[in-house]
C-alpha cells in the first residue's frame, strides 16, 4: 500500500478533531444543531491551523444525511461524496489561481441553480484575499441577497486584504495558532498510534518550529521519518529541521555566557559540520538569549511561559544567573 502523508491521514473528521480551535468548532457545531447557520463565513488565521479542514467539516455537517449532534457522520452518501471531492454541489475554489472576474461571473450564474443532491450548495473560497477587487465587487451582490440554498466559506491568512464590504457580510471566525503544549500533546498521540520513536522534547521542537500550524508539524514528522525510518534522535530531528537541539543550544549559550570563547567556537564549528546553516544557528541563539533575558526579568512563573516545559524554564533561569541584564542586552545587539 502506498504511504499516505500524516497531514492527510489525520485530517480532522469532525468538529472535535480541530485541535486548538475549540471555540470556533463549538460555535459552528451549535449553529448546525440549532439550524441557525449564516450564509457566509470568513475563516481567518495563519497557515495550517485548520481553516480548510473546518470548512470541509462544516460543509459535510450541513449536508449530512445522518448528522450526529452537529457533526457529520462521514459515512452517508453525501459525506462520502464530499470527502472524495466528488460532490456536484460543493465547490472548492483556490482564489490564488482563480482570482479573475470571469471565474466569479461563472460562479454567480451557477449559484442560482438549486443543488443536485445536497441540501446546500457550498462554495469554499481558499486564499480569498487573492481575489481581485473587481471579483470582490462582483461577489458583493450575491452576498447581499444569496439564494437560501447557498453557503459561502471564505478562508484567508490575510483578512485585512479583504474589503470591509465583504467582511461585514460574513460571520467571522478567527483561527488561533495552536499552542506548543497542545500541539505537542497531539503529536505524542500520533507517535504512539503510528508506532514511532520520537521524544517529547523533539516533538516540542517540531511544534515550536511549526509556529502554531499543525499541518506544518505533521509534514515535518513525515520529512524526518523519510530520512530516519520509524525512530529519530533529538539531534537528527534538530538537524533536519535546521535548528539546534536542546542540549547543544543550552551548552552553546552557556559557553558564551561564561565567556569561554574557545568552547563556544568549538560548538559553532561542530554545528556547522553537522550541516546547520549559519543563519539558522544565529537566529536560534538570538531567540534563546531573548528567552533567557525574559526569564531573568519576569521570573520562572509557568503561566507567563506556557510554551516552555518546566525543565526548559529551569534551564533558562540557570543561564540567566550567568550574566547581567546589560550583558544579555549586549549579546542581543551583537547577534
Ligand atoms: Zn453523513
Amino acid at each position: 500500500m502506498s504511504y499516505v502523508v500524516l497531514a492527510r491521514k489525520l485530517r480532522p473528521a469532525c468538529f472535535g478533531d480541530l485541535i486548538g480551535q475549540e471555540t470556533a468548532a463549538q460555535t459552528l457545531r451549535n449553529a448546525v444543531i440549532s439550524d441557525r447557520v449564516a450564509h457566509a463565513f470568513l475563516f481567518a488565521g495563519s497557515r495550517g491551523v485548520g481553516k480548510t479542514s473546518a470548512a470541509r467539516i462544516l460543509t459535510r455537517a450541513l449536508n449530512c444525511l445522518n448528522p450526529d449532534n452537529g457533526d457529520p457522520c462521514n459515512t452517508c452518501e453525501n459525506c462520502h461524496e464530499i470527502n472524495q471531492n466528488a460532490s456536484p454541489d460543493v465547490y472548492e475554489i483556490d482564489a490564488a489561481s482563480n482570482r479573475g472576474i470571469e471565474n466569479i461571473r461563472e460562479l454567480r450564474e451557477n449559484v442560482n441553480y438549486v443543488p443536485a443532491r445536497c441540501r446546500y450548495k457550498v462554495y469554499i473560497i481558499d486564499e480569498a484575499h487573492m481575489l481581485t477587487l473587481e471579483s470582490f465587487n462582483a461577489l458583493l451582490k450575491t452576498l447581499e441577497e444569496p439564494p437560501s440554498h447557498v453557503k459561502f466559506i471564505f478562508a484567508t491568512t490575510d483578512p485585512y486584504k479583504i474589503p470591509p464590504t465583504i467582511i461585514s457580510r460574513c460571520q467571522r471566525y478567527d483561527f488561533l495558532r495552536i499552542p506548543i503544549k497542545k500541539m505537542s500533546d497531539f503529536l505524542e498521540t500520533v507517535v504512539v498510534k503510528e508506532n514511532l520513536e520520537i521524544s517529547r522534547q523533539a516533538l516540542e521542537m517540531i511544534a515550536r518550529n511549526s509556529v502554531g500550524g499543525m499541518r506544518d508539524a505533521l509534514t515535518s514528522i513525515d520529512q524526518i521519518l523519510s530520512f530516519t525510518g520509524t525512530s529519530a534522535t533529538d539531534q537528527k530531528v534538530a538537524q533536519i529541521l535546521g535548528i539546534l537541539d536542546r542540549e547543544s543550544r543550552f551548552a552553546f549559550i552557556e559557553a558564551i555566557l561564561r565567556k569561554n570563547a574557545a568552547e563556544a567556537l568549538q560548538f559553532f564549528q561542530k554545528l556547522q559540520e553537522h550541516g546547520h546553516d549559519v543563519h539558522d544557528i544565529l537566529s536560534d541563539l538570538l531567540q534563546t538569549v531573548k528567552t533567557v533575558s525574559l526569564v531573568q526579568t519576569l521570573g520562572t512563573n509557568p503561566a507567563l511561559f506556557q510554551e516552555l516545559s518546566s525543565d526548559d524554564l529551569e534551564a533558562f533561569a540557570s543561564l540567566g544567573k550567568l550574566a547581567g541584564t546589560d550583558e544579555l542586552q549586549q549579546i542581543f545587539h551583537v547577534l
